[in-house]
């Protein structure tokens, strides 16, 4: 049993999203550590480089802040397993993130029984923000910085 509540944020941050960072910073006020996973497979193409976007999201935290960034390509259970991570971070806009993240959670605990899904609800402000929609708006030379949290 480690000493440290650790919980994972897994997801394709393709790219990390202001959403995203209000999200880690508020599971923050509920475990030690956070770690952001990128799950990466080579096989599926991504917008922006996974090597990129891990040290994007590492500038978008200050060193006080017990948050680390890795990229996996295996059962986000499995990962938990080695990581210590005993918490699950998913993040909750709507209706369709819930079936979507029921669903998941369903599945993850049937493969880790030890590793509880805990859902945060979206802050208004942020609720609108999808990375799909910025890969958009970059896509056509559209101004993205309102939305991440960090320089490009
Ligand atoms: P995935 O491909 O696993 O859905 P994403 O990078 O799209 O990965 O999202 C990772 C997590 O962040 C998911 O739980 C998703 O619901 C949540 N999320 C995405 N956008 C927002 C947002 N604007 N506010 C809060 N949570 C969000």
């Amino acid at each position: 049993m480690p000493d440290k509540k650790i919980a994972l944020f897994p997801g394709s941050f393709d790219p990390f999203t202001k959403g995203h960072q209000d999200i880690v910073r508020r599971a923050l006020k509920l475990f030690d550590e956070v770690v952001v996973a990128i799950g990466y497979n080579s096989a599926k193409s991504r917008y922006f480089e996974v090597e990129y976007m891990v040290e994007r999201i590492k500038s978008a935290f200050s060193p006080e802040e017990s948050v680390s960034v890795i990229v996996y390509n295996e059962l986000t259970a499995d990962l938990a397993k080695k990581t210590d991570a005993l918490f699950l971070i998913r993040g909750l806009r709507n209706t369709t993130d819930f079936e979507y993240e029921n669903s998941i959670s369903q599945v993850n605990r049937y493969l880790n029984d030890k590793l509880e899904t805990v859902f945060l609800i979206t802050s208004p402000d942020y609720a609108h923000i999808s990375s799909t929609i910025i890969r958009e708006v970059h896509k056509y030379d559209g101004d993205i910085s309102p939305f991440i949290p960090y320089e490009l």
